[in-house]
């Protein structure tokens, strides 16, 4: 394949940005040709409402994607998307997070607590049922009130029609498209393989959203449900379900150039935002974020280094706040590389201009831009206020179960559609099962000291911005402390039994309790109403503002958008690809064995199992090198248009069969959550070759490539 790239900056002056963007939802897909792409199946294999595709083997799992890849159920994803549960299922004795986790049997499979399943099974369009509940002159807080009491009598509606399956509408386009799918929710999911964590998470936080990648991201578990075929939560009595489809791996894998493709569940996009938001997001949003972030991450390795229970309870949070806060970082690196505020100001500009430029336009959007404007600067003055009170939130995890018992208490009393969604009957025991799992991961020390930093900021804002539950404490840091000391003292939420007993009680009874968290819960809980009301009226403000925005822009360039990812299934295809990320510095597309020798290194996720080392020198590949290579090919880069909520997707050939799992993008390309580029915007998967190899070699799991009908000698 050629390999001259323009440089990276010359390119992005000669070529505009608002390039094509390819998350396409399934109903999109008849308008690619595809075949001309490289597909060598056709689409209706993909994508078949009539009959059984490939899209039925396709999961969401948490906030990834997964993949059926035997009739038995078996999933393949991510390690990083299976982390909660390995490490739910740790303890210091058997440590799986460090060393893996092999069953050698269907009855050594271990539940991963919390984790759920589901299969899209259906979808249609329901804007016009959504938008008939919007009335004119409504204020903005009176319609996402109404938009939200229609969606939940559609999905009731839904759910009724058809036992056993969950319904949920996307909202494709802000406030002007909406779509109700049809899901199959599997309750019972067991771990089967995870690697190593020097080889699942091999580099750590270094090589996170980093090319070259050496990392092996992906374990395998399997979904069970009842004797009957219906979903159920775990029982020794399950059965491993039977998928319609499954996927067939393809264990020669590709070699660059080649044709892929990519189905799965993208979480967010922001393109169709104005310059108001995303200034907003480069100037004070992301950066205040990642800053406390930061903070917390140094703090609690500090406690994690010196203490073993810390390392174990922290690790999911640490894991967490660091794949966020550098995701962050590299966007803010991609905003300023890109100057992309000032691009879209100066496209809005042109924008206001077409606007102007006829009677009608100005009518209907002659303050549209503006009105954008005003909605993101209440925003921004309110920031450091919202800011505080959600990390204050996010700084206790006995402190957030208060409130949600104190929201529980109220939100219970109420008949059920009217509840918040999280309170509704279909959503309570799901609330439940993550509060348990989240109580378990209690830290004190960590809640302590984050707690009491975040009531001293919170007492650091100007008087007209007192947050009146905490204004009786003063603002001395000490007495702070202290408070926080006692209340996390004798606080009984420390006991997951207790706390999780008082969800969905009634207030008299919560009061009844004297316990000091749930008191200050309690006296916060009008204050975080509010808040939710204000987002409730500025959403309001921006459904009907982007809806707006989306058509005028439509208007004025003459086509059609595809909607910004919203966890619903979407398609994407490109090749295997490397880039140039500057001047000079050409990437290649795929990684191999010798580098994670190359890196290895006696220290946390550079300990490469010697045993792998031992394999890979013998050169022991058995029918996994690439041919090109000579090698064990670890990791590969392409040019499909993912973000996050893609990690476990499955990489799919022009023969739709399974030759990686997508797990992150390159430096370059965290910033396509705003701007998508086929020169900078490259994913990365694990391939397909070194997970036969290293579950076989390495983790012995040779049953596991039977299963998926793959010869491992
Ligand atoms: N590694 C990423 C994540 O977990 C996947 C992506 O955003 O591309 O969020």
């Amino acid at each position: 394949m050629k390999k001259a790239f323009l440089p990276f900056l010359l390119t992005l002056l000669l070529f505009p940005l608002r390039a094509d963007e390819g998350m396409w939802p399934l109903s999109e897909l008849h308008k690619l040709d595809l075949r001309s792409k490289g597909l060598q199946i056709d689409s209706q294999e993909i994508y078949n409402p009539q009959g059984v595709s490939l899209i039925d083997g396709i999961v969401q799992l948490g906030g990834c994607t997964g993949s059926f890849v035997s009739s038995e159920g078996l999933i393949v994803t991510n390690h990083h998307c299976a982390f909660g549960a390995v490490q739910a299922a740790s303890s210091q004795e058997k440590d799986y997070v460090s060393d893996g986790f092999t069953a050698t049997s269907r009855r050594e499979e271990i539940p991963a607590k919390g984790y759920t399943v589901r299969i899209t099974e259906s979808y249609r369009d329901v804007s016009a049922q959504v938008l008939k509940a919007v009335k004119t002159g409504m204020s903005p807080l009176a319609r996402t009130k109404a938009v939200e009491k229609r969606i939940k009598e559609i999905v009731a509606d839904a759910e009724k029609k058809n036992p056993g399956k969950r319904a949920e509408v996307a909202e494709m386009f802000s406030g002007k498209s909406y779509v109700l799918f049809l899901y199959t929710y599997l309750k019972d999911l067991r771990l089967v393989y995870v690697p190593p964590r020097s080889i699942g998470e091999f580099a750590g936080e270094d090589d996170n959203w980093v090319w070259p990648r050496h990392t092996g991201d992906f374990s395998f578990l399997r979904a069970y449900v009842a004797p009957n075929g219906e979903a159920a939560e775990f029982s020794d009595k399950n059965i491993p379900y039977k998928p319609r489809k499954f996927l067939k791996v393809n264990p020669k894998g590709v070699e660059e150039g080649d044709f892929t493709f990519i189905l799965g569940y993208p979480g967010r996009t922001y393109r169709h935002m104005g310059a108001a938001y995303l200034s907003y997001e480069e100037e004070v949003r992301m950066p205040t974020s990642a800053q406390l972030s930061e903070s917390w991450i140094a703090q609690m390795e500090e406690m994690s280094s010196k203490n073993p229970e810390a390392a174990l309870k922290l690790s999911s949070r640490i894991k967490g706040l660091a794949n966020g806060s550098k995701n962050y970082r590299g966007k803010l690196a991609g905003l300023q590389r890109l100057g992309l505020v000032k691009k879209w100001r100066e496209d809005e500009k042109r924008l206001q201009e077409f606007i102007l430029a006829s009677p009608e336009r100005k009518r209907l959007y002659g303050s549209l831009l503006q009105d954008l404007e005003n909605v993101y600067s209440e925003i921004r003055n309110q920031s450091d206020y919202t800011s505080t009170l959600d990390s204050l939130l996010r700084s206790s995890t006995l402190l957030s179960t208060a409130l949600s018992l104190q929201e529980a208490a109220a939100e219970r009393a109420k008949p059920d559609i009217e509840r918040d969604g999280p309170y509704m009957d279909r959503n309570f025991p799901r609330l439940r099962a993550g509060l348990e799992l989240s109580l378990k991961n209690v830290y004190l020390p960590a809640e302590e000291t984050f707690l009491t930093e975040r009531l001293i900021k919170a007492a650091s804002l100007p008087s007209s911005q007192t947050i009146p539950a905490l204004a009786p404490l003063g603002k001395d840091p000490d007495a702070l402390k202290a408070f926080v000391s006692k209340v996390i003292r004798e606080t009984r939420l420390k006991d997951p039994v207790f706390a999780l007993k008082l969800l969905g009680q009634p207030p008299e009874l919560l009061t009844k309790q004297r316990d000091p968290l749930l008191q200050l819960a309690g006296a916060l809980y009008p204050t975080y109403k509010k808040l939710k009301e204000t987002r409730q009226k500025q959403n309001g403000e921006l459904d009907t503002l982007y809806a707006k925005f989306i058509d005028v822009r439509m208007e004025w360039m003459k086509r059609d958008f595809v909607p910004d990812a919203n966890s619903t299934l979407r398609f994407t295809y490109g090749r295997i690809r490397g880039y140039s990320p500057r001047n000079a510095v050409t990437y290649e597309p795929l990684t191999t064995f010798a580098g994670v020798v190359e890196k290895t290194a006696e220290k946390p996720f550079y300990n490469t199992p010697a045993k792998a080392v031992e394999l890979w020198k013998a050169k022991d590949f058995g029918p996994f090198a690439s041919s090109k290579l000579k090698d064990i090919p670890v990791a590969m880069l392409y040019d499909m248009d993912t973000t996050g909520g893609n990690s476990g997707s499955p990489v799919l050939d022009a023969k739709g069969e399974l030759v990686g799992i997508n797990f992150d993008r390159a430096w370059e390309a965290t910033v396509n959550d705003y701007a998508w580029s086929s020169l900078y915007s490259r994913s990365i998967a694990v391939d397909i070759r070194y997970v036969l190899w290293v579950t076989s070699r390495v983790g012995g799991a040779n049953n596991l490539l039977e299963e998926m009908g793959v010869t491992g000698n």
